[in-house]
C-alpha cells in the first residue's frame, strides 16, 4: 500500500477531470492520470466513471504494470495500459490524457493529411503528429482498444518524445510534464484540429514553421496557469487551489 496522494495533487487531478469534461475533451469516456510525484513507477487515476463525475474518493493508485494498488479494487478503465506504458517509456511525462474528441478523428483516419500546428496556441505540436495504427500490433479484428501492456507499449513507442499521438479510428493521447500542461495541450490539440479542418476547406493551409511553433509553444507554457484559473473557475471551491491573483481583494482595495 502506498501513502495517499497529497491533497493538493489529488485536487488538481479531480479538477482536471472536470475541466476536460466541461470543455469537451472527454465525455462519458476518456481519462486523465498523474504520475505519483514520490514513487515514479506508480500513477493515480479515477476508477471507471465519467470524468465529469469524478470525486476525490474515486481516485486510486496503479503500479507500473497498470494494476490497481488497492485491495478489492472497483472496476477500472480497460485502457489504463495507455498510461502505465507511457510512464514506463518516458520519464519526463508526469500526466497523460486520453480523448475521443470528434475533431481529432479525421486526422487519424486520413493518412495524407497529418495534424499540424495551424495556430500559435497549438505550437507545442511542432510538426506532423504521429498516428498509432493498432492493426500493426493487433491485426484487423481488434476492438480498437489498448487493452494490454503490449498495445500500451506500442502506443508509447509511436508517441516517442512527442506531446500527442493520434489513434486511428479511436482518438488521441496527450502528455505533459504536469497535469496542467497535459490539460492545456489536450484542449488546444482539439482546437487546432477544428481550425485545421476549417482551413483545409478553404484551401491549402499555411502552417506554422517548426521554429514558429517551438517559440509559440515555449511562450504559451509560461501562461498555462492563466488558462487553468479560468477553466477551474466554478469547480468545487474546497478542491481547487486558486492562484494568489484569484484571492479577493481586501476591503480597503475595493473602493
Ligand atoms: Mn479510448
Amino acid at each position: 500500500m502506498i501513502p495517499p496522494l497529497p491533497k493538493e495533487e489529488l485536487a488538481e487531478l479531480v479538477t482536471a477531470n472536470h475541466i476536460l469534461s466541461r470543455l469537451g475533451v472527454v465525455d462519458a469516456f476518456g481519462h486523465v492520470s498523474l504520475r505519483d510525484p514520490r514513487h515514479a513507477h506508480h500513477f493515480w487515476m479515477s476508477r471507471r466513471v465519467a470524468p465529469g463525475l469524478v470525486g476525490p474518493e474515486d481516485v486510486l493508485p496503479f503500479d507500473g504494470d497498470s494494476n490497481p494498488l488497492v485491495a478489492d479494487p472497483p472496476p477500472v478503465y480497460a485502457e489504463r495500459f495507455i498510461h502505465g506504458e507511457i510512464y514506463r517509456r518516458s520519464p519526463a511525462v508526469m500526466s497523460v490524457v486520453h480523448s475521443h474528441a470528434p475533431p481529432i478523428i479525421p486526422f487519424g483516419a486520413v493518412p495524407s493529411v497529418p495534424l499540424r500546428p495551424v495556430f500559435h496556441m497549438a505550437g507545442f505540436l511542432i510538426t506532423n503528429v504521429p498516428v498509432f495504427e493498432i492493426r500493426d500490433h493487433a491485426g484487423t479484428a481488434s476492438d480498437m482498444l489498448v487493452r494490454d501492456r503490449k498495445l500500451g507499449a506500442a502506443l508509447a513507442d509511436t508517441l516517442g518524445d512527442m506531446p500527442v499521438v493520434l489513434m486511428r479510428g479511436h482518438g488521441a493521447t496527450i502528455v505533459g510534464c504536469s497535469v496542467r500542461q497535459a490539460v492545456f495541450r489536450a484542449v488546444y490539440t482539439i482546437s487546432n484540429a477544428t481550425l485545421q479542418s476549417e482551413a483545409l476547406r478553404l484551401g491549402p493551409p499555411n502552417y506554422l514553421t517548426p521554429e514558429e511553433a517551438r517559440n509559440a509553444g515555449a511562450g504559451n507554457d509560461k501562461h498555462i496557469d492563466r488558462a487553468w484559473a479560468l477553466w477551474a473557475c466554478g469547480d468545487n471551491e474546497s478542491l481547487v487551489a486558486k492562484p494568489s491573483s484569484h484571492k479577493k481583494l481586501p476591503r480597503s482595495a475595493k473602493q
